[in-house]
């Protein structure tokens, strides 16, 4: 029988924990989310809230619903509050020995039947949960941003995660409305393979002078029918986010072709990280945002 999970965890409270955290409720499970930062929990809790008022001027949320679901949401910075969760989701920051030391603390803290998701965009679900005292169940539970829009969760099975594990996932998946995509564990699994390598090359194609920001956005838009240009969603995403997966893919699969664009990298260097920080490709303390070369 597939195991029903009554309540999760969430570690980090980013763009990506505060979503997972908002659809999680919003089902009616309980949730546990925590972050490094005390700010970034209330900043994340505020974040639901205005979300959920959003759905609820749309009527796809009563009122009633909203306050039920932002009343099972707890934040914490302790690590013992996820003792009776069923199932722990880690969405911090994209960086590999940052995930392991999480891991490594989260573990002592769990009870014997909980399973461990990871929402990387690249990392190795396998490398993760060898650090882990249950590898077999360990997944990737790949969300898309933003959780509560995007359609797709993308499940990656690490070499030792096991089928109570999957199916657990999978029921979860559907559980938060979600549509699954199952993927192996390679580098970038599918969506992120295909996805930042293009984002890479409009980089290149802005480096070398191919074309301006404005022209290569309305390129793709006009162009590909993309809802978003490469650039304008490397901002949505997150150019630190974006640059880490191309270092996994280019250290993963030892390949050329997924070098990281300089530009990409200097803009990374300089704190400029896209919409989260107020400045990317392009400059968001005006509106419209204008392009910043
Ligand atoms: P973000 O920068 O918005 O949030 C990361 C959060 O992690 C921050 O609140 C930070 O304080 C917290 N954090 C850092 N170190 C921590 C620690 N040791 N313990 C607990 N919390 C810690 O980033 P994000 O966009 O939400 O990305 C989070 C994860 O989701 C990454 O693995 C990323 O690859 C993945 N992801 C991102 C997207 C996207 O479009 N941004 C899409 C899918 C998956």
């Amino acid at each position: 029988m597939t195991v029903q999970i009554q309540k999760v965890g969430v570690i980090g409270a980013g763009q990506m924990g505060n979503g997972i955290a908002h659809v999680s409720a919003a089902a009616g499970i309980d949730v546990v989310m925590l972050d490094v930062k005390a700010e970034a929990l209330a900043k994340a809790m505020a974040t639901i809230g205005k979300n959920m008022d959003r759905q609820v001027t749309k009527g796809s949320l009563s009122a009633e619903q909203k306050d039920a679901a932002l009343a099972r949401i707890v934040t914490t910075v302790d690590y013992a509050s996820f003792g009776d969760c069923d199932m722990v989701i880690e969405a911090a920051t994209e960086k590999e020995d940052l995930k392991r030391s999480i891991f490594k603390t989260l573990v002592p803290h769990l009870s014997p039947t909980a399973m461990i998701a990871s929402n990387t965009s690249s990392i190795s679900i396998t490398r993760m949960a060898a650090v882990t005292d249950r590898p077999e169940r360990f997944i990737g539970m790949h969300f898309m941003n933003p959780v509560p829009v995007m359609k797709l969760v993308e499940i990656i099975r690490g070499i030792a995660t096991d089928e109570p594990t999957f199916q657990a996932t999978l029921a979860l998946a559907e559980r938060l409305g979600k549509t699954i995509s199952a993927a192996e564990d390679f580098p970038g699994f599918i969506v992120n393979r295909i996805l930042v390598p293009m984002i890479n090359e409009a980089v290149y194609a802005l480096y070398e002078g191919v074309g301006s920001i404005t022209s290569i956005d309305t390129g793709m838009k006009l162009g590909a029918n993309h809802p978003m240009g490469p650039l304008e969603l490397a901002d949505f995403i997150g150019l630190d986010t974006c640059l880490s997966i191309m270092q996994v893919l280019h250290d993963g699969l030892s390949d050329s072709k997924y070098r990281p664009c300089p530009l990409l990298v200097k803009y990374v260097e300089a704190g400029w990280y896209g919409r989260k920080t107020g400045r990317g490709f392009y400059d968001y303390s005006t509106t419209p945002p204008k392009p910043t070369r």
